[in-house]
């Protein structure tokens, strides 16, 4: 029977940490700040955004948060991004993902001053990665890695195996892997015989956004099991993209969906503001 990895357990003790370094920096007259934009009204981005301000105000992050409607010009965006990028109080700036369409994310994201851009998106912080000498990383892999530490399981020398290679989530974790010295397969949709490479994995990271899609039979006996899939059922309800019933017997370490991944993305996103405020406090003193 595997272990299951209490995403909302390991989010709470690090949250905690983070708590103290908010605390710290506030005294040395930089409380770090984040700004989150959201354009237009889905559901799903209201949720997210809404967990966001929560965990600022758990943590003593101070928050703003601009809501602007579905109608918002590429130019107005980019000139309030502009503005964030000047306000010494706003160290952390999020544009929250779906953009509406007629706004191009990929000007926006890279209109963010690389220093502010706590999600990691921009080519400058996605190619600092790529060469190991990151500032910040990317919310979600950098959570999954902190689950797979709470485990104690030795990443060097592994087999891994990430199935998805999304520039979010698939192809960040895989350099993540890299660099911790796992041995590293990326998988996608064009791959031939995936459950038969799935199982070489010692370590199975998932992220494909298909409904309990990863059976028992792609599964190696003790494998350590990520799951970031956040997909629905049959019946509507939140599942991931692992069969978590059929593959639990299996696995060696598995995360539940919900309770696993997503609780540690947005523990990342705060670690992000706070590294962001410390590197504007290094520079202050640097001055
Ligand atoms: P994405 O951009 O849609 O990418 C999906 C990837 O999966 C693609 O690389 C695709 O391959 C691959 N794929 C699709 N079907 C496949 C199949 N049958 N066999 C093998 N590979 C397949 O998705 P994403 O943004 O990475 O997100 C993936 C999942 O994670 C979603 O359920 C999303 O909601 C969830 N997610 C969760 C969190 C969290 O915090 N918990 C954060 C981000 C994402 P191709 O490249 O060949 O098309």
């Amino acid at each position: 029977m595997g272990i299951r990895i209490d995403g909302k357990a390991v989010s709470a003790a690090f949250r905690e940490k983070l708590k103290e370094d908010v605390a710290r920096l506030t005294e040395q007259g930089m409380q770090p700040g984040l700004a989150v934009v959201i354009v237009g009204d889905d559901q799903a981005s209201r949720v997210y955004v809404n967990n966001k301000k929560k965990a600022c105000q758990q943590l003593g992050i101070y928050s703003e948060e601009y809501a602007l409607p579905g109608e918002t010009t590429e130019e107005e965006l980019l000139e309030l991004v502009n503005r964030l990028n000047n306000r010494s109080q706003i160290h952390g700036i999020l544009v929250q993902l779906p953009l509406p369409r007629h706004i191009r994310e990929k000007v926006v994201l890279e209109a963010i001053d690389p220093r502010k851009d706590v999600d990691a998106f921009h080519p400058q912080n996605v190619g600092r990665i790529m060469i190991g000498d990151y500032r910040f990383l990317p919310c979600t892999p950098a959570g999954i890695l902190e689950l797979i530490r709470s485990t104690g399981v030795p990443v060097e020398g592994k087999e891994c195996v990430v199935i998805g290679r999304s520039n979010i989530v698939g192809k960040p974790m895989a350099m993540l892997m890299l660099h911790q010295n796992a041995t590293v397969t990326i998988c996608h949709s064009r791959t031939k015989n995936l459950a038969e490479v799935a199982r070489r994995a010692d370590i199975l990271i998932v992220a494909i956004g298909k409904a309990k899609f990863v059976g028992a039979d792609m599964v190696k006996p003790g494998a350590l099991v990520i799951d970031v899939g956040m997909d629905r059922d049959e019946n509507g309800k939140l599942c991931g993209d692992v069969d978590y019933e059929a593959v639990e017997p299996v696995a060696g370490y598995i995360t539940p969906v919900p309770g696993g991944v997503g609780p540690m993305t947005i523990s990342m996103l705060m670690k992000n503001t706070v590294t962001a405020a410390e590197m504007a406090l290094e520079a202050a003193k640097g001055c």
